[in-house]
């Protein structure tokens, strides 16, 4: 199992993190310069709207002073006309001979005169009405005949203003007012101008006063500065009613604000529904108790004012709006127009802007949920990995025990099929030669099997440590050469030395490691090879790497294979073959290597051979590097004194067995110990030439037992042989370390074992 799935997995997981994080922030900064953009964007139209709005209002209020000189020019022009003067004239001593009689002025001639000769002038002017006012105020002469004799237009809103104003020698507009007889036989508003008649002495003796419709040219002046569909430049007074007619006069019908009938001038007035009545808001407040509009409430204190957040208007729609009292005019002039029309630029902004974000929202949630869901697969994986990491680090540890549990009887079989091949009756039987062979064979065989899975373990339970240094290469081909010499012989294979013949080659390598590799490739190609047959070793270097080559010319390996060959217990058909193997050797290689930071490759030809090389990092020579001498082992000199050996160990069956192993030797006294404690004192008390101890013993371990011997003054000196079933190089090389004699592995073989004992008892005296 490849565990760096784990790790991308785990990589690639973090990688949609970040995903989702700039995400956020990308979203985060769109939204931060949008909401920047856009108040940029809303400031700019406000002061876009608030200039188009102001820059409205004096255009109509230059507009109406224009209008209203004009009209006071003409209607002056019209009562400076000596010719209308003289018959004004002629009709007040009338009005005076008939003493004010109404029916008398009625039907006069100089009525009648003075209406053929104003109705033209009147007509051509826009005007609805004429009258004639004496100095009293009182109507001697009009269109109609319903107000003469009265003092109707005096005692009309602006009436004796006007009559005032005009007695002072003024030309004088009245302001819209409810009125009668705004034309002959009709109810509305009138606006009045009305001139003074003077005598040829020059006193004032009348008012020649014109009717003006405001629905005419007034409200048509304001109009002209009206924008958009919803903008409306209005005139009110100083009750805050209308003077111009309103825009909206059908909707304020619709709604039951505006009679059928009536006009909106002088009968809206500018209060704030408290809610938009185009849309069925119904006021909770009678009209009376309304506020006035935000505009009205601001004019109507004779201040100038606008307001471009947002107002209700008399409508209760909500508009932006300038605004100002107009004290020369006696009236206040204001122009509107709707929120949603002035701002509906940056309402198309906003919306287009509110799209594309949520877009972006949109796709980023998507992109986030996508993440999240591959987040969550890549979860479901890291977590189904490390299930299947730690299934695999149970099965390991699994075969790491079973493979330890299995050395302890192997080494009884192999043991005693060792000493049966040894013994007499061995030579003599061929009965019991052809049943002990099998079984040495076969427990070989076995013992191979069980240390490759052990070590294959110990691999993937990642407790395998390899301890690199330099080391000499020269020196390990040449005893992997010896170690697989026999077997080439055997085999009849020819081994190639093509190495350089120099003693200077160092790389950063285990030692032990590296040996096995060597033997491991090297017997490999012996095995898969054929009689006569040749393996040859080079070694090359390149890329400050050393690269050792094992190339044969064996049976090669088929290309469907080539993926397989590096994994545990392939055997690539070579198990129906009679080469004997696991097809774990090239896996264990494999990994060893990488452990010392290198590579390994082949390449193979069906028919022509194969060649399998790896590379280790070369290393410099290290000064404190010494050359080897060989250690010859002592030879045991039997004639000396007894040696006693103690052996400590539980097992029966090994016991038996090295009681078997060192019974025909008479110099050697066995005595034994079945536990660390009794052991420590056999030690103690009889002081023996050499300890075999076994490490796994049952009360307390070897090496407390070992360490305990070390501390005794009459047992420190002794020499202790370990044994163990644990045939790790990494505990031999511990046991080695703390100062053991040697490490022996079980099963044992028979030969090195007594030839350990006796070099052991050769130097002791
Ligand atoms: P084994 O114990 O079977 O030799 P290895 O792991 O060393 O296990 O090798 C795996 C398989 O690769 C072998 O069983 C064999 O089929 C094939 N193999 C290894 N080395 C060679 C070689 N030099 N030539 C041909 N086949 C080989």
């Amino acid at each position: 199992m490849n565990l760096n799935n784990g790790v991308s997995l785990k990589t690639n997981s973090s990688h949609l993190s970040y995903v989702i994080l700039l995400s956020f922030i990308i979203l985060i900064v769109l939204a931060g310069l949008g909401w920047f953009g856009l108040s940029h964007i809303e400031k700019e139209i406000q002061s876009n709207v608030l200039s188009q709005l102001t820059d409205r209002l004096p255009h109509s209020i230059k507009m109406i002073k224009i209008w209203k000189r004009g009209v006071k020019m003409d209607v002056s022009t019209i009562a400076s006309d000596k010719n209308l003067q003289s018959k004004i004239h002629a009709l007040i001593k009338h009005a005076q001979e008939v003493q004010g009689d109404a029916s008398g002025i009625v039907r006069s001639e100089e009525l009648k005169a003075i209406r053929q000769y104003l109705e033209p002038i009147q007509t051509n002017n826009s005007f609805t009405g004429f009258s004639i006012l004496n100095e009293e105020g009182f109507e001697i002469g009009s269109l109609g005949d319903e107000g003469i004799g009265a003092q109707r237009l005096v005692n009309a809103p602006e009436g004796e203003r006007l009559l005032k104003f005009a007695s002072l020698g003024n030309t004088f507009i009245t302001l819209p007012f409810k009125s009668e007889f705004s034309r002959p036989g009709k109810k509305g508003a009138l606006m009045l101008v009305g001139s003074p008649i003077y005598q040829s002495t020059g006193k004032f003796v009348a008012v020649l006063i014109f009717y003006l419709q405001p629905e005419a040219v007034f409200t048509e002046i304001f109009g002209i500065s009206r924008s958009g569909k919803s903008g409306e430049t209005y005139a009110f007074d100083y009750k805050g009613r209308l003077l111009t007619k309103s825009r909206f006069e059908a909707d304020l019908r619709q709604v039951g604000n505006l009679e059928p009938s009536a006009s909106s001038i002088l009968n809206i007035t500018i209060k704030d529904p408290g809610g938009n009545l185009l849309e069925g808001h119904q006021p909770l407040l009678a009209p009376d108790e309304q506020p006035f509009t935000r505009m009205a409430q601001s004019a109507l204190k004779k201040e100038s004012g606008f307001d471009i957040e947002g107002y209700r208007d008399y409508r209760g729609v909500r508009v932006v709006g300038v605004w100002s009292w107009l004290s020369e005019f006696r009236f206040g002039v204001a122009s509107e127009i709707e929120y949603e029309e002035a701002y509906s630029l940056l309402y198309e902004i906003k919306k287009s802007f509110y799209g594309v974000f949520g877009f972006l929202v949109l796709a980023a949630c998507g992109v986030i949920g996508l993440a999240w869901r591959q987040g969550q697969i890549n979860l479901a994986l890291v977590e189904t990995t490390e299930m299947a990491r730690k299934a695999n680090l149970a099965k390991s540890e699994f075969l790491s025990r079973m493979s330890h549990e299995l050395r302890t009887p192997l080494n009884a079989i192999l043991g005693f099929s060792q000493l049966l091949q040894m013994g007499s009756e061995y030579k003599q039987s061929s009965d019991v030669q052809s049943k002990v062979d099998p079984i040495l064979k076969a427990g070989n065989h076995l013992l191979e099997l069980v240390d490759e899975v052990l070590e294959l373990s110990k691999i993937e339970e990642g407790k395998l440590k390899v301890s690199i240094e330099p080391v000499e290469t020269f020196e390990i081909k040449n005893e992997v050469l010896d170690l697989v010499k026999p077997m080439a012989e055997q085999e009849s294979v020819v081994l190639i030395d093509q190495c350089p013949i120099e003693n200077s080659l160092f790389v950063m390598a285990d030692r032990l490691r590296l040996k096995q590799i060597l033997v491991n490739l090297i017997t490999n190609a012996i095995k898969y090879n054929k009689a006569g047959g040749s393996v040859t070793l080079t070694q090359k270097i390149e890329n400050q790497n050393l690269i050792f080559r094992v190339e044969d010319n064996g049976p090669g390996i088929k290309e469907e294979d080539k993926t397989l060959i590096f994994k545990p217990f392939e055997r690539l058909g070579a198990e129906g073959s009679g080469v004997e193997g696991t097809g774990i050797g090239l896996s264990i290689a494999k990994n060893l290597i990488e452990l010392m930071n290198g590579s390994i490759g082949f390449t193979s030809e069906v028919g022509k051979g194969s060649c399998f090389y790896f590379a280790l990092p070369l290393t410099d020579k290290p000064s404190n590097f010494e050359e080897k001498t060989d250690q010859k082992p002592g030879n045991f000199d039997t004639s000396k004194n007894i040696k006693t050996v103690l052996y400590i160990e539980d097992n029966p069956i090994n016991l038996e067995l090295v009681e078997q192993v060192l019974g025909g030797e008479e110099h050697i006294r066995l005595i034994a110990a079945s536990n660390g404690g009794l052991g420590i004192q056999a030690a103690r008390e009889q002081s023996p030439n050499l300890i075999l101890l076994d490490i796994n013993l049952p009360d307390t371990d070897g090496i407390s037992v070992f360490k305990k011997l070390k501390s005794f003054d009459n047992t420190s000196h002794i020499p202790v042989i370990a044994l163990s079933a644990d045939a790790m190089e990494s505990d031999k090389k511990l046991a080695m370390d703390l100062g053991f004699y040697s490490y022996i592995a079980k099963p044992i073989d028979i030969s090195n074992f007594r030839r350990s004992i006796d070099d052991a008892l050769s130097k002791t005296s």
